[in-house]
């Protein structure tokens, strides 16, 4: 008998997912622990409403000139947009940074998040939350990408591709998102997971006018399925 995602167990369903997007796109290129937290905390703030690329640019270029986050929690917030310009809204992203620098100065005395690295999951992301302009995605990033936490980042890619596979209802929205995808997706597939959707959701289901003919998981897909079925009756 095939199996649909109605009478498919929720986990073979995701490592199903998986499995196919990773033959199609590849593992993820880049691994785990590839910035401190406290780098990844930054490059995930000057990553907003930009490009991958534009934002590491924007991100060298700050480490360039200011080789130690001391010397960025000092420098004015104009000196510091001035050096991450490529990665686009620099007067805001400067002042978001030196806020997350001023507070996590005033609560460890120290510039550095390695102390993450024993505190649970739960408690590390709620510390993160705290600080000023950190959301659940950030957060989640941070202890995904810099400290190999079995945590999901949920942003628009994630969340569209989640509920057309029927993996979440659409009306949960990112932040319900991450809590129903954390209690299906195994902890080991946490980061390939995240990295599949992100890529699919880039190349293949996209906001407007998804190539469902293209896609590899369409038959595990709900909101394909229901569009054809759909179709079949009208
Ligand atoms: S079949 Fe279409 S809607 Fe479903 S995951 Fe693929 S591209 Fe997205």
């Amino acid at each position: 008998m095939v199996k649909t995602p109605t009478n498919f167990p929720v986990h073979n369903q995701v490592e199903q997912i998986l499995l196919t997007l990773e033959q199609v796109y590849g593992p993820p290129a880049m691994q785990t622990g590839r910035f401190h937290p406290l780098d990844e905390l930054i490059a995930c703030i000057l990553s907003q409403h930009t490009s991958d690329k534009n934002s590491l640019r924007a991100f060298n270029n700050l480490k360039t000139h200011f080789p130690s986050w001391e010397q960025v929690e000092t420098a004015e917030a104009e000196s510091i947009a001035n050096v991450i310009r490529s990665g686009g809204l620099a007067d805001s992203k400067a002042v978001r940074i030196k806020h997350a620098l001023a507070a996590i100065r005033a609560d460890r005395g120290t510039l550095e998040l390695d102390f993450l690295r024993s505190m649970p999951d739960a408690e590390a992301r709620q510390w993160l939350m705290n600080l000023p302009g950190v959301g659940p995605k950030t957060a989640a990033i941070v202890l995904c990408f810099a400290l190999n936490r079995p945590v999901i980042p949920v942003d628009t890619h994630v969340f569209r591709v989640s509920w057309r596979l029927g993996l979440v209802p659409r009306k949960a929205g990112e932040g319900r998102a991450h809590d129903l995808l954390q209690a299906i997706v195994p902890d080991a597939l946490v980061f390939r997971f995240h990295v599949a959707l992100i890529t699919h959701g880039r190349e293949t289901c996209k906001a407007q006018n998804p190539r469902c003919g293209l896609c590899p998981v369409q038959t595990l897909c709900s909101h394909y399925l229901s569009t054809a079925l759909s179709e079949k009756t009208t």
